[in-house]
């Protein structure tokens, strides 16, 4: 044999090899024992192997994994978490008909809607997240597929999703839920009667702030098949390395979770009780909009907590961030590391008011001592304090 062809032709190791972990099985192409298998290949895109684009036993196991903890039949991953917003919205939306979209949803959602979906002739429509079983007053015959996200983005208002998924369901309409806030331990949306639980799983499911990747969940085979149709269509695909990186990381999701998030309840108190403090959003708050939907369908909360503060802060708004050095200034979240993101006015809402017009602060919280946190906040709302008006003080 010549050496070129050595370099192909690797012996296989000796012996028995078992790991606890999930081999990564990198793939562009992959072979058939038989012409035959080569030529049926097509049909294997949802079950099998047919090239590395559409499927490898890591991401299969990954798919396997999150389909069994959103209690559906059938999950696929996406390139991102928006990859999972769009493909879903393109798969079941057509020209001429409408989409709904909760006010509060995902940033990327709104120009998403506005220019892209406006081009293919499909009509955006926002909704109060807190309209619950009056949506059936928006669900004519051209409403094809109705988003739910619940808590929303930044504002974490929380949805009737049973009463939003039985107007739909009545009338014939599918139903897609963003999981991201809770993911599948804190709330499977497939039980409250939604037909597609997406998860963005660069955050909680990942968990390390080191993956891009996004989740679609689904218990009926005919839609799980034309989503994944679609998804070929777009070229879209996850390597086996990032799958890995995500199996690794739900291996400690659960008690990430449960660490965030009682972090998160110890220093809700003190955030409530601060003067620079307008409004504190997160779910388990009695005054957070739609708590009681949260305390029916969730089983916990997680890590994330907004704050509204009053305007007179804004003067001092970045240095009070920037000395809070527990967290890094960034856009996302869920990660082992607490996450700070700041917006100087409140995100753009077309259906419903904004609710309060200061600086919106969203924190991430992550694992890092309880008491270190603290003191850190503590650090910034000072600095917030600063800044308030004499005849306040
Ligand atoms: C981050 C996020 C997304 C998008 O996920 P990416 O993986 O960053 O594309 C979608 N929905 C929600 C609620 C998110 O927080």
């Amino acid at each position: 044999m010549h050496d070129e062809t050595k370099c192909l032709k690797f012996a296989a190791a000796e012996g028995a090899f078992a790991s606890l972990s999930v081999p990564v099985h990198r793939a562009s192409t992959i072979v058939f024992e038989t012409v035959e298998a080569y030529k049926n290949r097509r049909s294997a895109i949802y079950d099998g192997y047919s090239y590395g684009l559409y499927g490898t036993p890591t991401t299969r196991t990954l798919e396997n994994a999150i389909a069994a903890l959103e209690g559906a039949s059938r999950a696929m991953v996406v390139p991102s978490g928006f990859a999972a917003i769009a493909l879903t919205t393109l798969t079941f939306a057509a020209a001429g008909q409408r989409v709904l979209f909760p006010d509060n949803a995902y940033d990327t959602v709104r120009p998403f809607a506005d220019r892209f979906l406006g081009r293919l002739g499909i009509k955006p429509v926002f909704y109060d997240p807190l309209i619950g079983s009056k949506i059936d007053a928006l669900l004519d015959s051209s409403v094809q597929l109705v988003w739910v996200e619940s808590p929303g983005s930044m504002t974490l208002e929380v949805q009737d999703v049973p009463a939003i998924s039985a107007a739909c369901r009545e009338k014939g309409i599918m139903t897609a839920a963003d999981n991201t806030y809770a993911t599948p331990l804190r709330c499977k949306p497939l039980d409250l009667g939604i037909d597609i639980s997406i998860c963005a799983v660069s955050k909680y499911i990942s968990g390390h702030s080191d993956v891009v990747m996004g989740s679609i969940a689904v218990n009926d085979e005919a839609v799980f098949r034309q989503l994944k149709d679609h998804s070929r269509f777009m070229g879209q695909g996850v390597s086996a390395d990032e799958a890995s990186l995500v199996l690794r990381g739900m291996e400690t999701m659960a008690i990430r979770l449960d660490r965030c998030e009682a972090t998160a309840l110890s220093l809700l108190d003190r955030l409530v009780a601060h003067e620079a403090v307008r409004e504190v959003r997160h779910p388990s708050l009695l005054s957070n909009p739609g708590h009681s939907f949260w305390a029916r369908d969730f089983s916990g909360s997680t890590g994330l907590i907004t704050l509204f503060l009053e305007p007179w802060t804004k003067p001092v708004l970045a240095s009070a961030i920037e000395a809070m050095n527990q967290f890094a200034i960034g856009a996302s979240w869920g990660g082992t590391k607490s996450v700070v993101a700041v917006l100087e006015q409140p995100p753009l809402r077309t259906a419903t008011a904004a609710p309060h017009d200061g600086p919106v602060v969203r924190l991430s919280i992550g694992l890092e001592h309880p008491g270190d946190l603290t003191a850190s906040l503590e650090e910034g709302l000072d600095i917030l304090l600063s800044a308030r008006p004499a005849a306040m003080a």
